[in-house]
């Protein structure tokens, strides 16, 4: 069994119609690079790097984050390390908890917009990604993006801090790819907005669905409400997957539902080619596209995108799944 494993780990994913499938790790701290190397991962496509700012009465300065990332993208030996900026607030808080908004935080002052008020934080952690950029395949990833200024007002700080650190004389990688998280339903419908400054985009589907639904993800009361098979949420899917393709743009998902194998063939049939998961589901969501042709996927997928049934959309899932290609 540990040999069968040992094999899976070495073993590309590729569909049986021979489309290979990238499948990358999320990660929250330096720490997990172990777990990342053991589940096979071709990389990092989600490095939550709030997490070195949680639980501590203080913030990381530049040094301290710019150690913790340079370390990662050197353990990662070239590579793609796709480091997030911070993403704090609602379900990510921080001390002095004063600095986030607590009226209504998963609607109030979130990641980006976080960011944005408060451009000296901002500057620091891409100050801290540019630097690590020169020690390996670093990304940069920006969460909640809803709107275009925001991503504006965001490469005029990067601008400017590649002006600093070029003036400065300290090394970076001049053409860091810029990527940006669709997790908001806006975004996802316009997608336009962002293509043309973009580098990639990667779906976020825990908070699409929190912010499609109306369901507060960290709320007990309506976690049986939480439901990634919502017609809603596959079409907001199933659109950004098809738009970006249309439009060139490499697009990954790193949301759960990429690390859930019963929604593997779904999200393959959607045209999902990266996958960013927790490095203990990667074997199994591997074994699934192992098994997988996807030239068997198109008209399950397509009937599942045209109901409105949940016992029928549920019912054809469950054939998918089980269906021997
Ligand atoms: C998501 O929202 O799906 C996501 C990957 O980011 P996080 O869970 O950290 O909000
Ligand atoms: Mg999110």
């Amino acid at each position: 069994e540990r040999q069968k494993l040992k094999r899976l780990r070495t073993t590309r994913a590729t569909t049986l119609d021979g489309t290979p499938i990238e499948l990358l790790a999320n990660i929250e701290m330096p720490g997990d690079v172990d777990a990342v190397k053991k589940s096979g991962a071709r990389g990092i496509g989600l490095f939550r790097t709030e997490f070195l700012f949680m639980n501590r009465s203080s913030l990381p300065g530049e040094e301290e984050q710019f150690h913790a990332y340079r370390q990662v993208a050197e353990a990662l030996r070239g590579l793609p390390v796709t480091i997030r900026t911070l993403d704090i607030g609602a379900d990510k808080p921080v001390e002095p908890s004063g600095i986030v908004s607590t009226l209504n935080p998963a609607l109030g002052l979130r990641a980006i917009r976080y960011c944005l008020a408060e451009p000296q934080i901002f500057l620091t952690q891409i100050r801290a990604i540019l630097r690590a950029s020169h020690f390996g395949q670093v990304q940069m990833l920006l969460p909640m993006l809803s709107s275009r200024s925001e991503l504006l007002q965001t490469l005029t700080l990067v601008e400017q801090a590649k002006a600093e650190l070029t003036q400065q004389a300290i090394p970076f990688n001049l053409h860091l790819p810029i990527g940006g998280m669709i997790e908001v339903p806006a975004a996802a419908l316009a997608l336009p907005l962002f293509l043309d400054k973009l580098d990639f985009l990667s779906i976020g589907t825990n908070d699409l669905i929190q912010y499609t639904l109306a369901i507060d993800r960290t709320d007990d009361a309506v976690a049986h409400l939480f439901d990634p098979l919502h017609p809603a949420v596959l079409m907001l899917i199933a659109h950004t997957l098809r738009t970006a393709q249309k439009a060139g743009k490499p697009i990954a998902i790193c949301g759960e539902m990429a690390g859930n194998p019963t929604m593997t063939r779904l999200l393959l049939g959607f045209g999902l080619r990266e996958f960013s998961m927790h490095p203990a589901h990667l074997p199994e969501v591997k074994q699934v596209i192992l098994k997988t042709s996807l030239a068997d996927l198109q008209n399950p997928v397509k009937r599942m995108l045209s109901t409105h049934d949940p016992d029928k959309l549920e019912e054809i899932l469950t054939r998918l799944n089980q269906q021997v290609c």
